[in-house]
């Protein structure tokens, strides 16, 4: 089930439950088309959909969820069902947003708008320079043109070619930083990132879509173990940001980070209670995680991400991303949807009443 049909006229496209990102993009850049996926293309429509859906394009098109027009559904009674703006609307609410609570869902039809390539920028700061980063980007992202998206990081630096060799290995703040507006404005695009700090490396260059949505899946290879803890941030205080280069910097490996990721743009044109995501007031959703393959690294690495969690919790909202969440967040479900739980148990009752659908971050019915 991972085939995508692309309608060029009518702008949608229509993907299999089964689908990743990567089948997604491939047919709908074919047209010079796309829509909100995540950071890492090997992730699957269908769970991040559900779930909400941060990624590349949220500031210009909104979240995963504020894309779809309609989705294909199969409730816990057998039944298939439409659910879109005109049928079943409640079931449509729920699982934008709601995580894997309410069916299977066989289809996704999205509506798709054209974004063929990206003006990228990877820019890779000292760790002096932490702060700098975090303020200058709390300020800009707020009134930055939709075309922007960017996020802040912690990375240990991986062989990349523009990465100076002698620093392969070692941790920077980094920006992740992209443009989709004319491709001719992009060089001058990336400009404040360059005049916020002296860069150790920095690469800017057009990129297809593509190949921005699946740079970081090499350090995600499947069954790789993991571990994450997600907060959503109202206001990036001085206090909350200098909670950061405490743990960031410890970051274990390249395939551990902290990503901050801005909830602003076309995701604050609706309400929260529009769809189920009850956090399109946040202005960032925090992410710390950790990837690593050996099982005897299980402690340390669970132990860097709490640690880093805990010293950033207080400057945090109680509720964070349902994408996320840890095995052990079980007890944050209610956080995490906030003033939509109780029409999420409503619609959970309608629809799943004997809870089958419940291996998932649960709303008991
Ligand atoms: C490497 C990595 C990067 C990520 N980056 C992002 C990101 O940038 N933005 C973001 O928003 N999230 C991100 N996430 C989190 C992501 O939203 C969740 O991990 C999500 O569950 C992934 O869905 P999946 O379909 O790939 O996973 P699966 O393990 O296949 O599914 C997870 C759960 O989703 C539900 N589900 C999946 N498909 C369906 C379906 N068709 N019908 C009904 N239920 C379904 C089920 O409950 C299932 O147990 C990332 C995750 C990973 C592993």
């Amino acid at each position: 089930m991972r085939g995508v049909h692309v309608d060029p006229r009518a702008l949608t496209a229509r993907a299999g439950g089964g689908a990743t990102w990567g089948d997604y993009n491939y047919a709908t850049h074919a047209y010079g088309l796309a829509s909100t996926g995540g950071i890492v293309s090997t992730t699957g429509v269908g769970g991040l959909t559900l779930n909400g859906g941060i990624g590349y394009l949220t500031r210009g098109q909104g979240l995963s969820i504020d894309c779809p027009a309609s989705a294909e559904v199969v409730t816990a009674d057998g039944q298939v069902r439409t659910a879109s703006a005109e049928e079943n609307p409640d079931l449509f609410w729920a699982i934008r947003g709601g995580g894997g609570n309410f069916g299977v869902v066989t289809s996704f039809e999205f509506n798709v708008r054209p974004v063929k390539d990206a003006y990228v920028g990877l820019f890779f700061y000292e760790l002096e320079h932490a702060g700098d980063l975090l303020r200058f980007f709390r300020d800009w992202i707020r009134d930055a043109p939709r075309e922007y998206g960017a996020f802040p990081a912690f990375r240990v630096a991986p062989p990349l070619p523009f990465v100076p060799e002698d620093r392969h290995g070692d941790t920077f703040c980094v920006a992740i930083v992209h443009w989709t507006g004319p491709m001719d404005e992009g060089e001058k695009a990336m400009q404040p990132f360059r005049d916020l700090a002296p860069r150790v490396a920095e690469m800017c260059d057009v990129w297809p879509y593509p190949q921005l949505n699946g740079a970081f899946d090499g350090l995600f290879p499947k069954g790789i173990r993991s571990y994450w803890k997600g907060a959503y941030v109202m206001e990036l205080t001085d206090e909350a940001i200098e909670a950061h280069p405490a743990h960031g910097p410890h970051a274990p490996d390249a395939s551990s980070t902290m990503h901050l990721y801005p909830i602003n743009g076309a995701a604050h044109d609706l309400s929260p209670s529009d769809t189920a995501f009850a956090y399109r007031s946040a202005t960032y959703a925090a992410v710390i995680l950790s990837a690593w393959q050996d099982p005897a690294l299980d402690v340390e690495r669970r132990q860097w991400v709490r640690d880093y969690y805990d010293a950033i919790s207080p400057h945090s909202e109680r509720g964070g991303y349902l994408g996320f969440m840890a095995e052990d967040d079980a007890d944050k479900v209610e956080d995490n949807f906030a003033g939509n739980y109780p029409r999420l148990t409503e619609v959970k009752r309608a629809y799943d009443p004997g809870n089958l659908f419940r291996l998932n971050q649960n709303i008991v019915p």
